[in-house]
């Protein structure tokens, strides 16, 4: 039990001095009476006194303080993470105040952060369960009209299978990004780094979404020709997903005719930086601190025309924050926007090695 002399202390020293004045008194008094008394003897009981008052109020207080405190604690049912130590009470007020004040900012904190996270819970299933319904009460309503006659239609039937069948499409597509949020989220995912040429795999990239593109005449540009490899150290795959999503966006969300341009730039002496630009619609500067939450969407009715979720731009800041870099977006409506992400940049291809995903924050 720690024994604290400051000046909260000072009422014990003003007790000890009355409980040895009395008990000098009262013992001067007896041995008075019994015939006893001795001047020079008592001189020496007196200090004795002093300090035998003096710790047995110290104890004694203590020992009181912190009976009190730890009936109060566990009455409010706050021990559990506020752990009361024997060595932690002391008589000295000030400090009593400040420790319980510490702990009820702390409470304060936990019960705000609580009352974010229920908030981020409910949203976050009220959304689920909102872009399921959506294709669901479709695919219903295909399935009825086919049980109420139309399967006997060689042509109708054929056509309502298929739009049933696209709406599935869309179902799966939003449980796999769900999944693939999570997993990331929950740390277990692994990253598979190893050492890729980052032009090739967006010239892939570029590849896989052509058709997507001329759909809209849009041109899948790099800002000049690269000869050399450039060598990038990452989880290939996961940097091929976070490169479809916004080359994808850049093609969904870009003005027909238009163009989708990536640069390969030395962002510092270890890291590229990988910038995809279009000439698009643009992004509102209110909507850009939200834009990579999951299911945040500038436009609702339009994106959903788009066959999004919303769900793209929060897998790719993940990938990214799994890797440790950073991602950037820069827009202006109307003229269009650029998405950026850093790299670890290595030198050959000879590395090769496989890190622990760690979980990051919800958005
Ligand atoms: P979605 O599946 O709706 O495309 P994302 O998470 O990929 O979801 O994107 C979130 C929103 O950000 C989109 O709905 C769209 O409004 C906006 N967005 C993303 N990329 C672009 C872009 N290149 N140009 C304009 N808006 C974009």
């Amino acid at each position: 039990m720690g024994v604290n002399f400051r000046n909260s202390n000072s009422f014990i020293v003003r007790y000890t001095i009355i409980l040895t004045l009395i008990s000098t008194v009262f013992i001067s008094g007896l041995l008075y009476v019994i015939g006893g008394f001795n001047a020079a003897y008592m001189l020496l009981l007196t200090p004795l006194l002093l300090i035998t008052n003096f710790l047995v109020l110290r104890i004694g207080v203590d020992k009181y303080v912190f009976k009190l405190l730890q009936h109060l604690y566990s009455e409010v049912s706050l021990l559990e993470d506020f752990e009361l130590k024997e060595g932690r009470v002391s008589t000295d007020l000030k400090s009593l105040t400040s420790d319980i004040e510490e702990f009820a900012r702390g409470k304060k904190i936990e019960i705000e952060t609580l009352k974010i996270r229920e908030e981020y819970r409910k949203d976050f299933l009220g959304n689920v369960a909102h872009e399921m319904k959506t294709p669901l009460f479709t695919i219903q309503g295909y399935i009825l009209t086919l049980l109420d006659g139309a399967l006997q239609d060689k042509k109708v039937r054929k056509r309502y299978l298929e739009r049933a069948n696209k709406n599935v499409d869309r179902l799966l597509h939003i449980v796999n990004d769900l999944d693939t949020i999570t997993r990331l989220e929950s740390g277990y995912e692994k990253l598979n780094r190893t050492v890729f040429d980052i032009h090739k795999l967006i010239s892939n990239v570029f590849e896989m979404l052509e058709l997507k593109a001329s759909k809209k005449d849009i041109k899948l540009l790099f800002d000049k020709s690269y000869s050399e490899p450039l060598w990038a150290n990452g989880d290939a795959e996961k940097v091929e997903q976070v490169l479809i999503n916004l080359i994808e966006n850049s093609i969904k969300y870009g003005d027909q005719g238009g163009t989708t341009e990536v640069a390969i730039e030395k962002f510092t002496k270890h890291k590229w930086i990988v910038r995809i630009t279009d000439n698009g619609q643009g992004i509102s500067e209110e909507h850009l601190p939200r834009l990579f939450e999951r299911f945040y969407r500038v436009d609702r009715s339009g994106s959903r025309k788009q066959g999004g979720s919303g769900l793209g731009l929060s897998i790719v800041k993940h990938i990214i924050e799994a890797h440790g870099e950073r991602i950037y977006v820069e827009s202006t409506p109307e003229i269009g926007s650029e998405f950026s992400f850093t790299l670890q940049k290595t030198e050959n291809n000879s590395s090769k090695s496989t890190i622990e995903l760690k979980a990051s924050s919800p958005e």
